[in-house]
């Protein structure tokens, strides 16, 4: 047995420090940005914040929403060839370049995408998803599909670590996604005690992908806009957001009323919820890591995704950022035993 001293840091252990700037207003802010990806050296542009592919949360009428503001949308794994089909007939040109389609790595899924991407070619991201990317299986796969999709951006995870994201970069991944356990609805760290603090998680990784030059995703844990900022601070390329963006009207599923409040279900994919609806029921040799809740109704996504936008580039006028580009250069944390003041936190929601 080892142990590792060195002291790990989420999100709530830090925060910016602010610093002199010559920006005197957040309009002056870019939060665009372009990437070079490295397999196949597409480049993308837009601003890099993603709604996970979560049933409730990557849906296509979320898509169509982040869309408009030139966000991104992994889409949940769910949705049928037929429904694709549908909805590439109808969505606005250019969408092609906001959006991935996401699988698991069995043999089942690898003929899925296949036929989806048959009658789509026009898509171009590929998300690759498993809750542990750290086996020799999940390696396997990403250059099974490096090799057949040799023309599509890749994005593949989960891990924390920086010779796993090397691993997987040198396997045919453009974009790792990073992130064990910091999740809104994953139980994980309680049922496994695995997990990584996402803050370093974030800080190690994008160090190793940068080297070989491809991208991260921050994958998890995000509660409020300044957290999102301290995910891009520490170097995350893209964001990846369930729990902010889920209970509006683009999130999946019905709006039920609950003691006269508006409320919608919010789960884990790897919830009973998520298991029961699409593999039925938990396998008796898994437990179940992921939750289910119940969110407030929040109405149009486009207002949350104009406070979060909103707050990254407040943040960046903080610390004298002119791009979102600029943002981790400009940033020095400090670290924190306090976050905010929540004395009147009950009395305004
Ligand atoms: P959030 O933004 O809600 O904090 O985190 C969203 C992320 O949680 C997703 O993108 C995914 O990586 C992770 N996640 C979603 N469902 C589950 C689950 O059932 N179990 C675990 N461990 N993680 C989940």
């Amino acid at each position: 047995m080892r142990i590792e001293y060195d002291i790990k840091l989420g999100f709530k252990d830090v925060m910016f420090r602010p610093k002199r700037s010559t920006l005197s207003s957040r309009s002056q802010v870019k939060l665009e940005r372009t990437f070079r990806m490295k397999h196949t050296d597409a480049e993308w542009s837009g601003i890099p914040v993603m709604a996970a592919n979560m049933d409730t949360v990557g849906t296509f009428e979320m898509a169509l929403a982040l869309y408009d503001k030139k966000l991104f949308t992994a889409i949940q794994k769910h949705y049928t060839v037929e429904e694709w089909k549908k909805f590439m007939t109808h969505a606005p040109k250019g969408v092609e370049n906001h959006i991935a389609l996401s699988t698991g790595t069995g043999t089942k899924d690898f003929e899925n995408i296949s036929r989806i991407l048959e009658a789509n070619p026009q898509l171009r991201f590929i998300c690759i998803d498993v809750a542990n990317g750290y086996s020799e299986h999940f390696v396997a796969f990403v250059k099974q599909t490096r090799k057949k999709f040799h023309e599509k951006v890749i994005i593949a995870g989960n891990v924390v670590t920086g010779e796993m994201v090397e691993e997987l970069l040198l396997a045919g991944a453009d974009i790792v996604k990073v992130g064990i356990g910091p999740g809104s609805v994953c139980t994980t760290r309680v049922k496994t005690g695995v997990g990584y603090p996402q803050l370093s998680a974030i800080i190690e990784c994008a160090d190793a992908a940068h080297g070989l030059g491809g991208q991260i995703i921050s994958d998890g844990g995000c509660t409020t806009p300044g957290d999102v900022a301290k995910a891009f601070g520490a170097g995350a390329d893209f964001v990846m957001l369930g729990g902010m963006l889920a209970g509006h009207d683009e999130s999946g599923g019905d709006l039920i009323e609950k003691n006269g409040k508006k409320v919608k279900l919010f789960y884990g994919m790897s919830s009973t919820t998520a298991m029961d609806k699409h593999v039925g029921g938990v396998a008796d040799y898994r437990a179940s890591e992921g939750k289910t809740v119940e969110v407030p109704y929040r109405g149009k996504v486009e207002n949350t995704v104009l406070d979060i936008l909103g707050g990254i580039r407040s943040t960046c006028t903080y610390v004298g950022a002119s791009k979102l580009k600029e943002l981790t250069k400009r940033t020095t944390f400090i670290r924190v035993s306090e976050q905010e003041n929540r004395v009147y936190t009950d009395n305004d929601e």
